[in-house]
Parts: C-alpha cells; sequence; structure tokens
C-alpha cells in the first residue's frame, strides 16, 4: 500500500471539506449583508488598505475584468466602493473602500471570525498551519492552477533557511518565522516561475 499516496488523498479530502464549509458560511454572511460572493471577496480583499486596478482584482480572485466591473458597479451603487484616479498613471482608475464600505468589512470580520477558530490552536500550530499552506499556494501556482500569488515564497525579496540561517526577507532585512509570512505583501516582487 502506497501511503504517501494516501496522505495526499486525506490532505486533499481535508482541505475540500473545509473549503466547503468555509464557502457555507461565506455565502452566510454574504446574503445577510446582501452581497454576492464576489462582493465579499472584493470587499474583504479591498479592506487590506490598498487600492487596486480593476485588472489587478480580477487576476487576485480569478474572475474576468467584466465580471469584476459589474461587481465593483454593483457596490458602487450601495456607496461601499469608490474609484478614484490613479496618481502615477491618471488614465488608470483605482477602486477602495467608502467608509461604509469599511465599516461592512469590518462586520464580515467580526462574523466571519469564529469559522477561523484562531482560539482552537496554539500560535505555533497557526504559524505551521501558515506556512504549509503558503507552500501548497506556491506549489499550484508553479503546476499553472494559481495565477497570481504575492505572498513571500513567490518573492524575489524571499531567501529560504540555510545551514546556519533562517529564512529572511531581502528587502526588509528581517528574519521571517513562519507568523511572519505575508499572504499578500505590497511590496511583493514575483520570482521566477
Ligand atoms: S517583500 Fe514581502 S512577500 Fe517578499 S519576502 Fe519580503 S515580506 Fe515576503
Amino acid at each position: 500500500m502506497n501511503h504517501d499516496l494516501g496522505l495526499d488523498h486525506k490532505v486533499l479530502a481535508a482541505v475540500e471539506r473545509l473549503g466547503r464549509a468555509l464557502g457555507s458560511a461565506r455565502r452566510h454572511v454574504a446574503t445577510r449583508h446582501r452581497l454576492s460572493l464576489l462582493g465579499l471577496s472584493l470587499i474583504e480583499t479591498l479592506a487590506e488598505g490598498r487600492a487596486r486596478r480593476i485588472g489587478d482584482l480580477a487576476a487576485e480572485l480569478d474572475v474576468t475584468q467584466p465580471t469584476v466591473s459589474d461587481a465593483v458597479a454593483t457596490l458602487e451603487t450601495r456607496g461601499l466602493i469608490a474609484r478614484e484616479r490613479d496618481p502615477a498613471d491618471l488614465r488608470t482608475t483605482l477602486v477602495t473602500l467608502t467608509g461604509t464600505g469599511a465599516e461592512v468589512a469590518a462586520e464580515i470580520a467580526v462574523e466571519l471570525q469564529p469559522i477561523l477558530g484562531a482560539e482552537a490552536h496554539t500560535a505555533a500550530d497557526m504559524a505551521t498551519t501558515l506556512r504549509v499552506l503558503l507552500g501548497e499556494i506556491a506549489r499550484l501556482q508553479q503546476a499553472g492552477v494559481i495565477t497570481v500569488n504575492r505572498s513571500c515564497f513567490s518573492c524575489s525579496h524571499y531567501q529560504p533557511s540555510g545551514a546556519r540561517t533562517r529564512p529572511r526577507c531581502l528587502l526588509l532585512d528581517r528574519a521571517l518565522r513562519d507568523q511572519d509570512l505575508r499572504v499578500d505583501c505590497p511590496e511583493h516582487q514575483p520570482a521566477p516561475l
């Protein structure tokens, strides 16, 4: 019997089950706020505080630009999202949350907090889980399944651990413990695949 294969399947089954449970919880929260799932994801993404172009949002959320444009227009109508000119390129529009949108984002974060189950795990377990999941995301990006990945493991500034050294961010010039790894880093520079 191939135990490695069996373990692969168990991990896949566990991730799929988690995905279904998270999807169900997110649908409930979206419905409560009269949002589509894409609208919910847009609000969560913009809640990080960094304005985004429509094209960036489309790539990040793995949908087409027209689909994101429609969802942004709906959220704009509700006063949750605003568009502004990109100071670096006046032909480009950036999308941000309005004050009302930020309030809704905060409510959503509170409502989704219980399903994260942070209090059920030690900080060390959570940090290890983060490292393993980011490793899986990097692997799926290499395989062409994920197109956008702005985490440390796909960054040209990331220096893996050596025989006597810890992983480092060369840009920030500091060691990166598991809990320091970034999922969506504004300083990320894609490393060659
Ligand atoms: S720049 Fe950001 S993504 Fe890149 S290694 Fe440093 S912290 Fe990680």
